[in-house]
């Protein structure tokens, strides 16, 4: 998996706005992208503010290629300005810089997780925003709360020539991808790939090893990748979460996940190695 070291991550923002800095304005999950040319952008300004348009609230996120990086979420209804559009990540993906994507897939999760701690859980009241730290304080307990991530792992099993992918009720169409779950509390990745493939496929496995990790952030998902080896069981579909689970070789593949997705990179990493590249 390539990795991304153009981007600094940071808390506390500059103390004046002197440069144009990269502005990754959500309505909702939507990302306010600029249409008028392709691929489409982000808006690259001195000051949001700039803009007029009434912000719900504002992080900075850090540095990209030594740009400043700010998230903003404006309030439902507001109409984007001539020229731009919001869209869902997931549609932006193939037609945003690779990096600017990714800092926006950090972005939508700071709003969210923003959006969704104005109270501490345990006392109830109005949280603050840390000065310097990603964290939301409670002024009362001083409890602190964390952007969330849930883990999950993604697991290719192969068999030989064959790799077992399965088609989860959840898939809008006709799709095969790898096994995928969360992790459960006290649980280790390994031992999550083993019960998540038992569960789903009745497939006991063995052999397994490390692949990649991916954010994944619908909504703040970590997704952890492997590698295991058949180790016996017939499939048999003994959860409710995919209508189909199969073995598939290079020469009768389904209809694969997007180049997007870690699940992608797995398949395609199979597909390499048994002489055929994606
Ligand atoms: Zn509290």
């Amino acid at each position: 998996m390539e990795e991304n070291d153009k981007f600094i991550s940071r808390v506390v923002p500059p103390k004046e706005k002197l440069e144009e800095a990269w502005w990754f304005v959500f309505q909702g999950n939507k990302l306010l992208v600029r249409i008028e040319s392709s691929p489409v952008t982000i808006p690259f300004l001195v000051d949001f503010a700039e803009l007029r348009l009434p912000v719900l609230r504002q992080h900075y996120l850090g540095l990209l290629n030594n740009r400043d990086c700010y998230t903003v979420e404006l309030a439902d209804g507001i109409n984007p300005p001539a020229g731009m559009a919001f869209e869902g990540l997931r549609q932006v993906y193939d037609r945003l810089d690779e990096d600017l994507f990714w800092v926006a897939a950090r972005a939508v999760q700071i709003i969210d997780w923003d959006r969704t701690h104005q109270f501490c859980g345990r006392c109830g009241i109005h949280t603050q925003t840390h000065p310097t730290e990603r964290a939301k304080e409670c002024p009362q307990c001083g409890l602190l709360h964390f952007p969330r991530l849930a883990p999950a792992i993604i697991v290719l099993v192969e068999r030989g020539q064959e790799m077992l992918l399965a088609r989860a009720r959840r898939f809008p169409t006709v799709m095969y991808s790898t096994l995928a779950g969360f992790v459960e509390p006290g649980e280790t990745l390994e031992e999550a790939v083993v019960r998540e493939v038992k569960e789903e496929t009745g497939i006991t496995v063995k052999d397994i090893r490390y692949f990649g990790s991916q954010p994944w952030p619908f909504p703040h998902s970590l997704m952890i990748g492997f590698t295991a080896a058949y180790e016996g069981g017939e499939i048999t579909l003994e959860d409710e979460e995919n209508i189909d689970a199969r073995w598939f070789t290079i020469d009768n593949l389904p209809p694969l996940p997007g180049k997007i997705s870690i699940a992608r990179k797995l398949i395609d990493w199979f597909l390499e190695k048994q002489g055929r590249s994606p």
